[in-house]
């Protein structure tokens, strides 16, 4: 089965595309008659030469919409007098070019590495780069309350077929070296639009967090012979201490070294590189398991729990196929009902992390909590 989809574009010349569930009818083409308005130009790379990391710098960003009432948020399906960025009366799952963009919408290569040029040519051009690349939205449904956690097996899996395309076609794209699919969610981790949806960068690089651990994982697999992943999975399954959630084709747990309040890691049994690579059993399995483990953690406390959840999926052009193995973390910096983490000195200066509590402690919480005593805050 795989999930239907039809494409157009919008008035300025950003693509959407509408992912449909699989018992949904078909839906009209998103036709968009807004008059056109120009595109933002992109915005710049700025390489630091002391991390040998990219940073993007987008300006224009700054007009983006803030925290809409549902009465104006560009989420929601278009209505007479009112279109929005999806112009169609309903939608299942939608992904769009972001208005306003990170990165792109142009694409093209960036070197990897210039500080050869900044060595032949101390300038600011040799360390200067357009910002390639596309970002895209990912809209989860058309209803404006909600979230990730409350979407049923089907829709959820409609989602993960949408990620799975995504992953696949800008993977594709000219100069793409990762696809990072993600979502953020709560006020206090500053998301700026509450209608449930998450996101995708596609980067021209590979970013610093991915350098560093697929170093490890190609290092060990020289070593071992075996996927770093592999071997985290055995100790975690083995042990169980730390375990949230087993299913058929995925492990949920709480990483031995959890460095925020609330870590959970979603981890499939079977070596993948990407979600675009996970089989059908796998998708409708993780369609339950990922929300559930939401749920979960929104069960801790008496209001929704910010986080972020990104996908770890292996760089395009990977030095070692055979070392990567996609995997999903979910953070959370709320370590109290009412109390936030701050990363402070050691960990915003020195990234040398400091845990507040066990990831037992948070593993055995997780395992009991459910949302039955928050029953009607939705
Ligand atoms: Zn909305």
């Amino acid at each position: 089965m795989s999930t239907r989809i039809r494409r157009n574009t919008l008035a300025d010349g950003r693509e959407i595309l509408l992912f449909q569930d699989a018992d949904s009818p078909t839906a009209p083409l998103a036709e968009d008659d807004r008059p056109a308005e120009p595109r933002p130009t992109g915005g710049q790379l700025r390489f630091d030469l002391l991390t040998g990391e990219w940073v993007a710098v987008a300006t224009h960003r700054q007009s983006r919409t803030h925290l809409p009432v549902a009465a104006e948020c560009p989420l929601c399906p278009s209505a007479p007098g009112r279109p929005t960025e999806i112009p169609v009366a309903d939608y299942d799952v939608v992904v769009f070019e972001n208005r306003f963009p990170s990165l792109g919408p142009a694409l093209g290569e960036v070197t990897a590495d210039p500080r050869q040029h900044f060595a032949e040519a101390a300038s600011e051009s040799a360390l200067t780069a357009p910002a390639h690349g596309r970002c895209e939205v990912v809209v989860f449904s058309s209803a404006h309350n909600g979230s990730f956690a409350d979407l049923d097996p089907g829709r959820a899996r409609t989602v993960i077929d949408a990620w799975a395309n995504r992953t696949s076609e800008l993977a594709a794209r000219e100069g793409i070296e990762q696809v990072f699919v993600f979502e953020n969610r709560g006020e206090e981790i500053g998301v700026t639009m509450n209608h449930p949806h998450g996101q995708i960068y596609a980067y021209p690089f590979v970013a610093p967090h991915t350098v560093i651990t697929s170093a490890r994982a190609v290092q060990h697999r020289r070593e071992t012979g075996r996927p770093l992943m592999g071997d985290v999975l055995a100790f975690e399954r083995s042990s169980g201490e730390r375990m949230v959630l087993e299913s058929a084709h995925f492990s949920a747990f709480v990483p031995f070294a959890a460095r925020w309040p609330i870590e959970v890691h979603i981890v499939p049994h079977r070596q993948v590189l990407g979600i675009n690579d996970l089989d059908d059993a796998e998708r409708d399995d993780l369609a339950r398991i990922y929300p559930e483990v939401l749920r979960r953690i929104d069960g801790l406390y008496s209001t929704p729990t910010p986080y972020i959840a990104a996908w770890h999926q292996a760089p395009v052009n990977c030095e070692d196929r055979s070392a990567e193995w996609m995997h999903l973390e979910i953070t959370s910096p709320r370590r109290a009902e009412n109390k936030l983490k701050f990363l402070a000195g050691s960990e915003a200066a020195m990234g040398a992390f400091v845990g507040d509590v066990s990831a037992e402690e948070t593993a055995a919480r997780l395992r009991v909590a459910t949302l039955a005593h928050v029953d009607g805050r939705r």
